[in-house]
């Protein structure tokens, strides 16, 4: 029985295994590494995921979903196809597919994963996860900050060297930012920041607008299949421009050809705020992590974004350190992860990692500026915070002859307590007390696994103590059940078929994103390898496949 490690993405997922001491990385059904973290409800009640869902988000919007990461831990759903699906049942779909792949591709059962998760992700977040793993079948130990599992990727690679690490994972759709150190075998985030509406997309927009302005178009009002046009082309001049030094945009719209030369040069000047908005989160680490820019030692880039030399040269820029590019920017969180799996499976030496308070706990108290009976957050324990973190506050009477103490507890940033996520409370009574008197203290003790401990003590040493999960308030056991039953009957597609629907899918993306002469030649392809299928006809299914698989390459070269 294997272990593996799992990226699950916002954009894309990854799985990796342990073997022959080495990270290996598992390639799905469709061949490749990379699985887009996609989901799409078939047209005969089957679960489509990875490549073939994505291409069906523009072809079947309403059937299909994706960035549904960034809603874990929240009541968000999505309909697909008339069935209603949570975060954590889509989540559970994609870890489903890397599963099965994983399976396949080792040719053993795999039951037990390590899956990472964005340091900034709350206990619900965390909690969301734990539960898409268990609805997939996995059994998850732990789950590991993404920074951590970069930093264990670099160690392994680089060797096990002490330091200040700075890990800056820009992909798709966000920008996290990191401080982690490395100590005597233990692995500590000192610090999290980050853009979680910035990312590779942003470049493709803007050089998406300035194609258009240099050709006197206007965006805005280009049609929905002209804009996925430009975008498209945009990405791919962007992504060539990580390995030559110009591009030539050569874009047909509307029987007109349109042309723009691009080089890097040009890409930085027109995405001069993108790059302004690397700078903050940068800097926030690393004053939250209480570090100077001059004790970090490396710099490590993950994801997609960092491969653009333009992002690396503005990192060493505002760094003063040349980032390194040892590790897989696609690869590395993952491989981390299956090195951490392979640590707990007794195969490589153990190393700790340590977790941070991603969020602050505190209690609402009177807001004695204003005095008019509204609360405002008072912060215990500071988000950042090194984990397991006891720290202990004292607080005095609201107003005289108080008696009782209700203590509110919340999670969050926000100074109005609504406004963040509610604990629970705790309460007790005490011997009365005058206005402004200490009446009591609080202690919170917050550990690893999401465990507050809140203890309060009063004047008269008497004392309360109550134990939360910070993590319970968002789904009852009653609705994992209903979902555990609903996911145990829903069915991905078949191995064998899938290649043939991924195909199809492909095909009517590209079809929606065409013009109409382009569209009638799809079309035509398309009608001859679904008639090919429909009659079985083997060697006509291996024809019309090329045909149109060769057309598609063509069309999208
Ligand atoms: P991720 O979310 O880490 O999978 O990163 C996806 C983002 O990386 C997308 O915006 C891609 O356009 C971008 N990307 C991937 N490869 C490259 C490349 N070679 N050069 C520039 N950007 C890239």
């Amino acid at each position: 029985m294997a272990r593996i490690g799992i990226d699950l993405g916002t954009t894309n997922s990854l799985a990796v295994a342990y073997k022959d001491d080495k990270p290996v990385k598992i390639l799905n059904s469709l061949g490749s590494f990379i699985t887009p973290s996609a989901v799409s409800a078939d047209d005969d009640g089957k679960i489509i995921v990875g490549q073939p869902a994505r291409d069906r988000l523009i072809s079947h919007p309403d059937r299909s979903a994706s960035e549904f990461k960034r809603d874990m831990g929240t009541r968000t759903t999505v309909v697909l196809g008339g069935n209603e699906y949570t975060p954590e049942e889509l989540s559970s779909l994609i870890l489903k597919k890397l599963k099965a792949d994983a399976e396949a591709f080792l040719g053993e059962p795999v039951e037990e994963a390590i899956i990472s998760v964005p340091a900034y992700f709350d206990d619900n977040s965390r909690r969301a996860t734990r539960i898409a793993a268990e609805l997939s079948g996995l059994n998850v130990e732990r789950l590991i900050n993404e920074p951590s599992a970069a930093a264990l990727s670099y160690l392994t690679k680089n060797g096990y060297e002490d330091g200040t690490y700075m890990v800056i994972d820009f992909g798709g759709g966000t920008l996290d930012v990191s401080v982690v150190d490395v100590f005597d075998d233990i692995i500590e985030i000192l610090a999290v920041a980050g853009d979680n509406k910035l990312g590779g997309k942003d470049f493709n927009e803007a050089v998406a607008r300035d194609f258009c302005k240099k050709n006197d178009l206007d965006y805005g009002a280009l049609s929905s299949v002209e804009k996925a046009v430009v975008y498209r082309a945009a990405e791919r001049a962007k992504m060539e421009l990580s390995s030559v030094p110009m591009v030539m945009m050569e874009i047909p719209l509307e029987q007109h050809k349109y042309v723009l030369t691009l080089t890097n040069k040009e890409l930085i000047r027109i995405s001069k705020d993108i790059f302004g908005r690397i700078r903050e989160p940068v800097r926030k680490a690393i004053h939250d992590s209480r570090k100077k820019l001059e004790d970090i030692d490396t710099v490590i880039l993950v994801g997609g974004s960092c491969r653009m030399p333009t992002v690396r040269e503005f990192i060493k820029k505002i760094t003063g350190i040349d980032p390194d590019t040892s590790v897989d920017p696609d690869t590395a969180i993952a491989e981390g992860a299956a090195i951490y799996a392979a640590m707990k499976n007794k195969d490589l030496k153990d190393v700790i990692l340590t977790d941070i308070c991603p969020f602050t706990l505190g209690v609402a108290v009177n807001n004695d500026i204003l005095n008019d009976g509204s609360k405002i957050m008072s912060p215990i324990i500071p988000r950042n915070n090194t984990l397991p973190s006891s720290i202990q506050r004292s607080y005095s009477a609201s107003h005289d002859n108080q008696t009782g103490i209700t203590l509110e507890i919340y999670q969050g940033e926000n100074i109005h307590p609504d406004e963040n996520l509610f604990i629970g409370e705790l309460k007790l009574s005490c011997p009365p007390c005058k206005r402004n008197e200490k009446i009591c203290d609080v202690k919170m003790t917050y550990d690893i696994n999401g465990i507050l401990i809140v203890d309060v003590t009063t004047t008269d040493g008497a004392k309360a103590t109550k134990a939360f999960r910070s993590n319970s308030s968002v789904l009852s056991e009653d609705e994992i059940d209903r979902m555990r039953s609903k996911m145990e009957a829903s069915m991905l597609i078949r191995p064998e078929d899938e290649k043939y629907k991924a195909l199809i899918a492909r095909a009517e993306r590209v079809y929606e994103q065409s013009y109409v002469e382009t569209r009638s030649i799809i079309a035509t392809h398309l009608m001859n390898f679904r008639a090919a299928l429909e009659r079985q006809d083997i060697i006509r299914v291996r024809e019309t496949y090329k045909a149109l698989s060769d057309l598609l390459d063509t069309l999208e070269y």
